[in-house]
């Protein structure tokens, strides 16, 4: 039992205060891990509803399966909760080579984007390497589409030419903007996501072109060769669409209104299945409940699960939470998010403060069975952000292996198929034994 705070901050002593959580916490390992139960789960959901787009049907019936199998599964206090989602439709789209000889390659719009004239711009590229080069180059961009054929070195550093690369190219007078994928070198993927324009800033059509694609055009241009392109397309928004946050708990036996909060988002970009980003992610935090509910594990505090929808182009699922529990934010005393795949090796990561710190890194000694001992500093998500803010609460991310994530990231390669059944349960089994802790020791995780 928890006699004082130094001794769980001791590195050295024995952390024998957790004796007591030592036999259920081997008990949820053991079923997270009997079985490939957690996968097929996995399977079920994409397949059969595929993309989970905000706006799109398929993600409101997933959310309605989910409601089902969750109550199915014994959850309890089961609900929705309404969200009004943006609702972008992407169209069709086309990207051709018209010269040198017309040549089609694979193109994604970035979600937000704007369409098209109808029949598509036409005009040369100017490929640049980064937004010095940009600046640089300002009067060569006039007109053109500016295409940056940024190499991958990792997504925060990458990202921000998806996210702001229309409004960079245009202010320099550029007609449209390419954006070599994000991700590491795939099989000539193409990576969508969110992209945003600036007040006072033309807006411009915005897509994104495989790494190969991106590269070959850049071969061409520093061999002298005059490079055209002719890009199409349709994307627009529709008026703001209905969608929920899909909540289950676990109620606490003596501290009901303590929540431990964990959870991912529910939707998806709207190519792939979305399965690691964030099926995965909805399916191992499921099992913390499924898996204590069904060897009658009743920890002392209230364990929530939400699947948040929207988190992609807007992230008002997570807001919509944050100001449904604002006057609640302070009673939550822990939040974890898996939304960077399970892919091996995979790191618990934590922010809090060293107090919390060192808890965290004793509980983690229970996981030493399955090498998920080494928790790394720094974790969160974009869900559980802002009601983290609201409340200073503790966040714990589960993250896999980021090459893998990001090779398969927002492109329609992300499929079940790439995710090995024991990297889901073990998973699944790390987060269950560690929020199990969490839940219900005697004292409250400090802040
Ligand atoms: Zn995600």
């Amino acid at each position: 039992m928890v006699t004082t705070c130094s001794v769980l901050g001791s590195a050295q002593a024995p952390p024998n205060w957790l004796d007591p959580y030592r036999a259920n916490a081997e008990r949820l390992i053991a079923a997270a891990r009997a079985d490939q139960f957690a996968w097929h789960r996995l399977a079920e959901l994409t397949d059969t509803f595929g993309a989970r787009f905000t706006g799109s049907a398929n993600l409101e019936r997933a959310i309605q399966w989910a409601v089902a199998t969750m109550r199915r599964d014994g959850l309890e206090q089961v609900r929705t909760e309404p969200v009004m989602g943006p609702k972008w439709v992407r169209g069709r789209e086309s990207l051709e080579i018209v010269e040198p000889p017309q040549h089609v390659i694979p193109v994604l719009g970035l979600g937000g984007s704007i369409g098209t004239p109808a029949g598509g711009i036409e005009a040369d590229v100017l490929v640049v390497n980064d937004g010095a080069e940009l600046e640089r180059r300002s009067s060569e961009a006039a007109g053109r589409i500016v295409l940056f054929n940024v190499p991958y070195t990792d997504y925060g550093a990458t990202v921000p030419y998806r996210a702001g690369g229309a409004v960079m190219a245009a202010r320099h007078g550029a007609v449209g903007m390419l954006v070599r994928s994000v991700g590491p070198i795939g099989l000539r993927t193409v990576h969508t996501g969110g992209m945003s324009y600036a007040e006072g800033v033309p807006r411009i059509p915005a897509a994104a072109v495989s790494v190969e694609d991106a590269e070959r055009i850049a071969r061409l241009i520093a061999r002298g060769v005059r490079v055209r392109l002719r890009l199409a397309m349709e994307g627009r928004f529709d008026p703001d669409a209905q969608t929920f946050n899909v909540v289950g708990e676990l109620r606490g036996s003596e501290r009901p209104e303590e929540i431990v909060l964990i959870g991912c988002h529910f939707d998806s970009w709207d190519v792939g299945t979305g399965a690691s980003d964030d099926a995965v992610g909805c399916i191992v935090t499921w099992e913390t409940v499924r898996l204590m509910k069904a060897l009658n594990i009743r920890p002392k505090r209230t364990i929530r699960l939400v699947l948040f929808t929207n988190e992609e182009n807007g992230l008002r699922g997570a807001n919509a939470y944050r100001d449904r529990y604002l006057n609640d934010a302070a009673n939550h005393v822990f939040a974890l998010e898996s939304d960077s795949g399970v892919f091996a090796p995979a790191r618990l990561g934590f922010t809090g403060s060293a107090a919390a710190r060192a808890i965290i890194g004793d509980i983690a000694r229970l996981l030493a069975p399955i090498g998920m001992q080494t928790v790394i500093d720094g974790g969160g998500g974009a869900d559980i952000g802002p009601i983290a803010a609201a409340g200073k609460v503790p966040t714990m991310a589960y993250a896999g292996d980021a090459t893998r994530y990001f090779t398969i990231h927002h492109t329609p390669a992300d499929t079940v198929d790439r995710i090995d059944p024991t990297e889901v349960s073990t998973a699944a089994a790390s987060i269950a034994a560690m929020v199990y802790v969490i839940a219900d020791m005697p004292q409250r995780l400090p802040k």
